[in-house]
């Protein structure tokens, strides 16, 4: 059995000093292939080198909504120029967040067009990051990111919405990612979420370093630690965790076009 995160920082600042460490623990608890999520130049650069060494590390790219306005402009051709000659395997995160709001709206939505245009051009999924913004979002992807009729390929990730914002999210073919949010105690909403989603739409991911499961809250969270969140959807679904390993993990590998032949063990 083996588990994909398919969203983890491993080259953010506090984690990147212990990576290999990080990386070994993960590979133990057979939490393998890991989508890194690089936000900034920096954070590029450092997944660039990280895929040398790991073959089952993977990097996406873009920057967050929160700092487009500061560095969106600067960052958009290095991301660009890595989509397009194939060294990522998907554009983001990407989206709007409306809570934190440390950008202005119309400069979100400006990037958030941006880099739905480059997944297209690209051929490559997005990763999205939305927060109290479904309204804007769905608005915006419904216009920008269809094809002849058809929704593209996506993901929303952390979903911390509404069950009617969840719908709105699987009508149109996008996959829900389930953080460890699902295990605190309070979280009754999003546990009804995962029990209304489809197993074929649903992925996992810890968001390394934040977000720790409810036994390691506190934490820096891990890609080793996923296994929790994993037992709280087999749980939340009366399924085994042995089918929500494998339903995930197939549906990380085809949203992200892995290569995963050699990751059976
Ligand atoms: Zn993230």
């Amino acid at each position: 059995m083996h588990l994909i995160d398919s969203h983890a920082h491993l080259t953010s600042e506090s984690v990147w000093p212990h990576v290999d460490d990080v990386v070994k623990r993960a590979q133990e608890a057979s939490v393998s292939p890991i989508i890194n999520i690089c936000t900034d130049l920096l954070t590029l650069e450092r997944g660039m080198d990280l895929v040398e060494r790991y073959p089952f590390i993977y990097n996406t790219a873009s920057t967050t909504p929160h700092d487009v306005a500061k560095e969106g402009e600067s960052v958009f051709p290095i991301v660009r120029q890595h989509a397009l000659s194939g060294k990522l395997v998907a554009i983001g995160e990407t989206g709007l967040d409306y809570h934190y709001m440390h950008s202005p709206r119309d400069v979100q939505q400006d990037f958030l067009r941006r880099y739905l245009h480059l997944a297209l051009e690209s051929h490559l999924p997005v990763v999205i990051h939305c927060r109290d913004a479904f309204a804007d979002l769905f608005e915006i992807l419904d216009r920008e990111y269809v094809v002849q009729g058809k929704h593209q390929q996506g993901v929303l990730h952390c979903f911390t919405g509404t069950t009617q914002e969840a719908e709105d999210v699987l009508k149109r073919g996008w996959y829900v990612s389930i953080s460890g949010i699902a295990t605190f105690k309070k979280s009754e909403q999003l546990r009804e979420v995962v029990r209304l989603a489809p197993l074929e739409q649903l992925l996992i991911e810890t968001d390394t370093p934040y977000l720790a499961p409810h036994s390691r809250r506190g934490q820096p969270n891990e890609p080793a630690y996923l296994v929790e969140t994993a037992q709280l959807v087999a749980t939340v679904k009366g399924v085994s965790l042995q089918t929500v390993a494998q339903a995930t993990a197939a549906n990380a590998a085809k949203l992200f076009h892995l290569k995963v032949s050699h990751e059976s063990h």
